[in-house]
């Protein structure tokens, strides 16, 4: 398994994520995506959409506005609800969700037993994540608080200015636009609604690079039903396999996978029943998509109903939702490829997620005739694959360069080429080299993408 460091160093030197306005000290709980990290999470968000939009008569799509009538958020009962009870630990003022305390202090004895007796130890980076104090001893905490997540905005320039938030989940413009959609569309129950957008959450404590951050992008569907509770566990069944397996057609290890139940008492204020996909990330087990059934809350709460032109009655539906982060799908995602070999790094990134799908080389940069059927071969691939040049230094480097950042396929024009117009292809993951005529490049890695 990667290391946490290993990977955040690796996104910093190649470009896939900084820390947001890094020039000013950052910001905490905010990060900005570079030239590579920008079109992984789009891969992985156009990936999403194909799989749930575009490949289904039964879902369309929308993109709400983030700033919307504040009426939603107190109807949905986030103003009142959406909230994360924090505890402060008595010495060192540092504070802490109340429902990551129970864990982390079982964490916190391991290390401790592990640390008995012994005066001069050296604690790792992920061992002091779960100290409470610097000292690593206390253990008292206050009562737990209450903090609402919503971010407040204000809007206008005159006094008193209208106050709102940024929405703190994606969800609630999609119930907003229920009838819109119904009006507009001939989507009739069974069916669903996908969105893809920021979200913004006032949180405590963000951490763990990017995955836990204040302003972020979910991937969200909801899916109406009627009210039936068979009909709704075989949904939620259905929901529940159908994401789990996305992840896996995309590349991730099914070992490091798992679903997991969530108790009554952590339910979120919609949910009927909820279960988590989660990841076993260098920091744990860790939630990164939620399949939940709402029941009729929000379209309840929203006095919005469904008439069913059959039968001519009129009912709430109820919603099954499966809500993904992209941002941590994109850390685990990056996590999950990181892979050192003996004398190299490779980012075995699934052809379609990774970020560049082809590298073009010349042999050597300094024979133009090599370069100008390089440059046009190049012009070519680019235009259908995301395609990158590269003519520095030796062709094993510029190999070791493209494996760190995931590109799946090199292409190498060299004097060969100039006689029979083949060039080498050579894998990322089996570093094998095939000799492929220029006229079938688009066809080879166009079949490939598609396994
Ligand atoms: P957590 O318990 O980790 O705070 P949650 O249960 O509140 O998460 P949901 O409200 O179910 O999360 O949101 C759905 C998804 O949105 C999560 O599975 C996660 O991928 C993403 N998400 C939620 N909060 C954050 C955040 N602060 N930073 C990044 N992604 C987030």
């Amino acid at each position: 398994m990667a290391k946490l460091e290993e990977v955040v160093a690796l996104a910093k030197r190649r470009g896939f994520v900084y820390p947001g306005s890094e020039i000013y000290g950052g910001l905490k709980g905010f990060w900005d995506y570079g030239p590579l990290g920008v079109e992984l999470k789009n891969n992985i968000k156009s990936a999403w959409w194909n799989e749930m939009v575009y490949g289904r008569d039964d879902v369309v799509g929308i993109d709400a506005a983030i700033i919307m009538n504040p009426k939603v958020w107190e109807v949905s009962g986030h103003t009142e609800a959406f909230t994360d009870p924090l505890v402060e630990c008595k010495k060192c003022h540092k504070r802490f969700r109340e429902d990551h305390v129970e864990e982390r202090k079982k964490i916190h004895k391991k290390i401790r037993y592990k640390t008995k007796g012994v005066s001069n130890i050296t604690l790792t980076n992920e061992d002091k994540y779960y100290l409470f104090c610097s000292d690593g001893v206390s253990h008292e905490f206050t009562e737990p608080r209450v903090f609402n997540l919503l971010t407040e905005v204000f809007l206008g320039v005159t006094e008193p200015k209208q106050k709102t938030y940024l929405r703190g989940e994606v969800t609630q413009g999609v119930f907003v636009n229920f009838k819109n959609i119904l009006d507009s569309t001939s989507m009739k129950v069974p069916f669903g609604i996908a969105q893809i957008g920021k979200a913004f959450r006032n949180e405590i404590t963000p951490g763990n690079f990017t995955y836990r951050t204040r302003e972020f992008e979910q991937m969200e569907l909801e899916y109406f039903i009627k009210p039936d509770e068979q009909q709704a566990e075989k949904t939620f069944e259905y929901w529940k396999k159908e994401r789990m397996d996305w992840y896996i057609s995309l590349g991730m290890t099914k070992e490091n996978l798992r679903f997991r139940k969530h108790g009554k008492d952590e339910r979120a204020h919609y949910a009927k029943f909820a279960e988590d996909i989660e990841y076993k990330a260098p920091f744990g087990w860790s939630e990164f998509e939620g399949i939940h059934h709402r029941g009729d809350w929000d379209l309840g709460r929203h006095k919005l109903s469904y008439k069913d032109d059959e039968t001519g009655k009129e009912y709430t539906p109820w919603v099954i939702e499966t809500s993904g982060g992209v941002d941590r799908s994109t850390l685990f995602f990056l996590i999950d490829a990181y892979y050192k070999a003996k004398d190299r790094v490779v980012l075995r990134l699934h052809p379609r997620l990774a970020p560049y799908k082809v590298a073009v080389f010349p042999l050597l940069a300094n024979k133009p005739k090599l370069v100008e059927k390089a440059r046009k071969v190049f012009g070519k691939l680019r235009l259908s694959f995301h395609s990158t040049w590269d003519d520095r230094g030796n062709i094993g480097k510029r190999y070791y360069a493209q494996d760190e950042i995931g590109t799946p396929w090199c292409v190498t024009i060299d004097f060969k080429t100039l006689d029979d117009d083949t060039v080498t292809v050579r894998d990322r993951d089996t570093t094998k080299q095939e000799r492929v005529n220029i006229t079938k490049l688009i066809a080879y890695f166009d079949e490939r993408l598609k396994t």
